[in-house]
């Protein structure tokens, strides 16, 4: 007979899944020095992730700041494999410590709720507010939900606008990055993943050709589930 799970096995799947989201209550760990911004990243509002209360990939409706991936399955950079646990076991985000895997309910509730932001989180230091203001209206994400059609209705006129975008981004980037370590090592939280990297689960091939990023149309795919979930 199969027996009814009841408890946490300590198993880890679910760190190797990914990192955890953080929520508003989560902002104590980041101001008392406990989780650095190096080892958060942002998923930007609209952008493309998993869902677990719908089980789909779809355009986020909130900005969601999460602990950072390593390795190609984004395990969370907080789990060490070798002892198989948590090395912030006591100063986990609270998303971590609610989750079951065995009665989904209490995290599916947290799903897209009082998530905390990356302007919460720089609340204090206006420079890196102002920066991530800057960036968020120098360059704004396309609209993920309408890409694959739009890139179907007319994908040589889609794919010069998104190429632009996809240099801009990067060129804000190499400005910023260049001055600042703090701001290099803080890239993925303040700005999320660059743009030419988000672009590939829609088809599109990513090269380069002198200093600048190029785009090709591959078959238009469904997106995939991404490796941020
Ligand atoms: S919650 Fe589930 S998946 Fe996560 S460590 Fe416990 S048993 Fe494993
Ligand atoms: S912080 Fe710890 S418990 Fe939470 S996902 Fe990462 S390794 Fe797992």
């Amino acid at each position: 007979m199969v027996t009814k799970q009841t408890s946490c096995k300590q198993c880890g799947v679910c760190c190797i899944k990914g990192g955890a989201t953080l929520h508003s209550v989560d902002i104590a760990l980041l101001n008392n020095g406990l989780v650095p911004r190096k080892d958060l990243v942002t998923i930007r509002k609209g952008e493309f992730a998993y869902n677990p209360v719908t089980n789909c990939v779809q355009a986020t409706k909130a900005e969601i700041v999460k602990l950072r991936g390593t390795g190609k399955e984004w395990i969370c950079c907080y789990y060490d494999p070798k002892a198989q646990g948590c090395t912030i076991y006591d100063n986990r985000p609270m998303a971590c410590g609610v989750l079951k895997c065995w009665d989904p309910e209490g995290s599916l509730a947290l799903v897209e709720r009082d998530l905390l932001s990356r302007c919460e989180i720089v609340s204090q230091d206006k420079k890196l507010n102002d920066l991530v203001t800057e960036y968020d209206l120098a360059c704004p994400l396309p609209d993920c939900a309408k890409l694959t059609a739009k890139l179907l209705e007319n994908s040589e006129e889609m794919i010069v606008k998104l190429e632009d975008a996809v240099n801009c981004d990067l060129q804000f980037r190499n400005r910023v990055v260049a001055k600042s370590i703090q701001i290099l090592e803080e890239e993925m939280f303040l700005f999320g993943r660059p743009l030419f990297q988000l672009l590939q689960p829609f088809g599109l091939l990513v090269m380069q050709s002198g200093n600048r990023l190029i785009l090709r149309k591959t078959d238009l795919v469904k997106v995939k589930r991404p490796m941020i979930q």
